[in-house]
């Protein structure tokens, strides 16, 4: 009895201490296990704020073979892709992670989101066009029309950009109505371009009639009434950028001239010119009043007096030039002379996006460079 007692004394203990080590041993076991996917995904952090990406995706590839329910981690992985420009690997972990079916509703949102600037940035517009249209109702939907807007301007899809802008200015994201006006006069642009004149003046009036604040449907109305010989309408329609003094005014000054030859009407648009000047010297409207004061199409004395006058208030060389290619034959420079002024002159003459610096011959109400609207000031680069 002695003896089996003492036995029991000495194998209680000894069982307790194999179970506690035996159980220690699994608990380190699985540790370890849980252990490798965060260790790898520390590696990569490392490697990421040391800018050594090529290292951190392959722990970041290993963090996720360890534990492929990690969503966390594919986002990582995506968003590296896509910013490595591996857009078709960006692509397959987006997917990958939408084709799950535990995904939470807001993981999903946030997938389909990169799934669609991977196809943007990759440049498959139609593609990121639908993976936009999928986040409507998500907290991603503002960015998503914004984005698609950018598509369909881009490719000039105008009934499309002015449906999303509608869209969004009904969601108090901006006020749209003046890039409203810009789709309309794209539209009538390309309707002109056809030879459809009617729908384009169609467009544009009710452009000027719905959105009075818009200058450039006016501007181009006016030029498109006076190519169908309707000098007076023409008139009628650009004479208020002026009486206003829109800043934008100087780009139709050419037309306001010649619509005013056209109907007689040369001293009152004159007057108007001048009181135009008065306040803003613009270089186009001074060639309009040089145009309008000249009846025979040849610059009289008194209107190259003008330009005269125009470089007492500010040098200019666009305007010296154009004085003396108005002197009269006994005061003319040399030809060679005249032309060497006026190659050095026309990068003078051009427009310049505020935005990007693209110069251009023509102004633009869309930055061809860029994209952006509105950003080609009014004037001249010499006026700059
Ligand atoms: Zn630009």
């Amino acid at each position: 009895m002695e003896l089996d007692l003492s036995w029991i004394l000495i194998g209680l203990p000894l069982a307790f201490a194999l179970g506690w080590i035996a159980s220690r041993l699994d608990l380190r076991q699985l540790r370890l296990a849980h252990r490798q996917a965060p260790r790898a995904y520390f590696r990569g952090l490392n490697h990421l704020l040391n800018e050594q990406q090529d290292q951190a995706i392959d722990a970041f590839i290993e963090a996720v073979q360890n534990d492929p329910d990690t969503s966390e981690l594919h986002f990582a992985l995506g968003n590296l892709f896509r910013r490595r420009g591996e857009y078709d690997r960006a692509v397959r972990v987006h997917e990958h992670l939408l084709a799950r079916a535990d995904l939470s509703t807001a993981d999903r949102q946030r997938a389909q989101h990169g799934l669609a600037l991977d196809f943007l940035k990759a440049g498959l517009l139609d593609r990121a066009e639908d993976a936009l249209r999928k986040l409507e109702g998500s907290p991603y939907e503002g960015q998503a029309r914004l984005a698609r807007l950018a598509i369909y301007e881009r490719s000039r899809e105008w009934p499309e950009a002015a449906q999303v802008a509608e869209q969004l200015e009904r969601s108090g994201e901006a006020n749209f109505s003046i890039r409203q006006a810009h789709y309309r006069c794209e539209q009538a642009r390309e309707a002109f371009a056809q030879g459809d004149t009617d729908q384009a003046l169609a467009l544009l009036q009710s452009t000027v009639r719905d959105i009075p604040q818009a200058p450039r449907a006016r501007i181009l109305l006016g030029q498109l009434l006076l190519t169908r010989q309707q000098a007076a309408e023409s008139l009628a329609v650009l004479r208020p950028l002026f009486e206003q003094h829109d800043p934008t005014a100087p780009l139709a000054a050419a037309s306001l001239a010649k619509a005013a030859q056209a109907c007689g009407q040369e001293t009152q648009t004159l007057a108007l010119l001048q009181d135009f000047y008065q306040q803003q010297a613009s270089l186009d409207v001074l060639e309009a009043l040089v145009t309008l004061s000249s009846p025979a199409g040849i610059v009289s004395p008194e209107a190259r007096q003008q330009f005269l006058q125009h470089l007492q208030k500010q040098p200019s060389l666009l305007a010296a030039t154009r004085w003396l290619a108005a002197a009269p034959a006994q005061e003319a420079v040399p030809a060679s002379v005249q032309k060497a002024l006026d190659t050095a002159t026309r990068p003078l003459a051009r427009y310049r996006c505020a935005a990007c610096g693209f110069e251009a011959k023509e102004h633009f109400w869309h930055c061809p460079g860029c994209q952006a609207w509105d950003s080609y000031p009014p004037r001249r680069v010499e006026e700059l």
